[in-house]
């Protein structure tokens, strides 16, 4: 299905770590890849995580002289997520104490997730418009919050794609927040499309393995689920998430910041997309990048958004912010950063001494007009002859396409095409 149309099939839906929702979520994946599924039962503890139980609103109603003033259930965010039941009168100042609110955004409705993590503190409690709570008149209120837990379990999805090293590269994104396009069902699409394309792929250096979970939680029980051996084989992954809503990108470094798989993004956005704004882990959004990098594990895992956006965490991260063509440009962001991990190789050369380039025999020799006139040529030209006086050093057996695209600061695609003349000429070979 396409991308846009998948999202708007998902996100609606009320979604939650488990739910009925969250289980037709998985049947609608499964139409779109055939995805290994795990399942952790309810009450699964590791580390004080607990698997909440599924949950749903059966009844939300706030009424006031027998009035009906508000229906949380008509919106999936209209109560608390994971909120307990409760029927009775309460005072507006008690009941003050049980709605939650956007100031920023007063006509919307926010996304209170907290009690999914922290089940110990739930209560009962709805989410509402900042306009209508401030509407509230002193006097007594008639709840009738009717919530239900069952014994369920946590589905976890994942796809692998085999590719000649048994080293994976992951995507993850996040299916657990209810009725939110951007945040993360974008990320869902545009991860499976990747996995689409490279799946037509003939050839892939490394493994990839796709992993959609409910947040922390899904990815938590993952790895604790996952035999050490199955651990080691996860290199480099990538959060996706946010990836529809009108905004430049946003790349998260890994914790440390300086893996492969972060200088690859580095190098990529650079060429492609120059005004890409990157900080340090953490720094931008917080999401499952927490769970690969923990102790023991610590997996490098860089994310990449279009963070920050207004409708964060509302109702209005609906699908009317959602640019088809923004997750179009992701995924070939994406798709990007891997041809960069795909084809990075230490090169070693067949030749010594200085070559003469130009001679016809190579055709090596990126034709300017004089270089000892060099003042009249373009900046962009300026650095090729600068790379080619410095180029034939980098054969060593050590340095990498992508260590040069930075050094030299030129477009790492069209540096891949020249070094691939060299090796067509027979001086220089790839050997990763
Ligand atoms: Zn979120």
């Amino acid at each position: 299905m396409e991308m846009f149309e998948l999202l708007k099939r998902i996100y609606p839906l009320r979604l939650a770590p488990v739910s009925a929702d969250a289980d037709k979520t998985v049947q609608i994946l499964l139409e779109e890849l055939p995805f290994f599924v795990h399942k952790y039962p309810s009450l699964s503890e590791h580390n004080g995580w607990t698997v909440p139980y599924s949950w749903e609103v059966k009844k939300a109603e706030i009424r006031k002289n027998n009035k009906l003033i508000y229906n949380g259930l008509k919106h999936p965010l209209g109560v608390m997520g994971y909120a307990k039941s409760f029927k009775g009168k309460v005072s507006l100042s008690e009941l003050k104490q049980h709605i939650s609110f956007r100031k920023d955004l007063p006509d919307a409705i926010g996304y209170h997730c907290d009690y999914y993590y922290k089940p110990w503190r739930s209560d009962w409690g709805f989410s509402a418009p900042y306009t209508l709570f401030k509407k509230l008149k002193s006097g007594e209120y008639d709840i009738d919050l009717k919530t239900e837990y069952k014994k369920g379990t946590m589905k976890v999805l994942d796809y692998l794609l085999k590719g000649e090293k048994e080293d994976i590269i992951f995507l993850n994104a996040h299916d657990c927040h209810a009725a939110q396009a951007n945040d993360d069902i974008s990320g869902v699409v545009v991860a499976i499309e990747v996995m689409k394309t490279l799946k037509k792929r003939k050839k892939r250096k490394y493994s990839y393995k796709l992993i959609i979970a409910p947040e922390h939680l899904g990815t938590i029980f993952y790895l604790a689920n996952t035999p050490d051996r199955e651990v080691k084989k996860f290199k480099y992954g990538m959060f996706l998430e946010m990836l529809g809503n009108n905004n430049r990108f946003a790349l998260q470094q890994s914790f440390n910041g300086d893996s492969l798989i972060d200088k690859a993004a580095h190098i990529y956005f650079k060429h492609n997309f120059p005004d890409y704004y990157s900080d340090k882990f953490r720094k931008i959004v917080g999401n499952d990048e927490t769970v690969w990098e923990s102790p023991g594990y610590e997996i490098p895992c860089i994310s990449l958004s279009r963070a920050p956006y207004s409708q964060y965490h509302s109702n209005l991260d609906n699908e009317k912010i959602i640019n088809e063509d923004k997750l179009k440009e992701s995924v070939n962001t994406v798709l990007g950063i891997i041809d960069i991990l795909e084809t990075d190789t230490r090169m070693t050369r067949n030749f010594k001494g200085l070559m003469a380039l130009s001679n016809p025999k190579y055709d090596l020799y990126i034709h300017t007009i004089d270089p000892s006139i060099r003042l009249t040529i373009s900046k962009e030209q300026r650095k090729w002859n600068y790379l080619m006086d410095c180029v034939i050093r980098y054969f060593d057996g050590k340095q990498t396409i992508s260590d040069i695209a930075l050094k030299h600061d030129i477009d790492y695609f069209k540096l891949l095409d020249y070094l691939r003349k060299f090796e067509k000429k027979g001086l220089i070979n790839f050997i990763d």
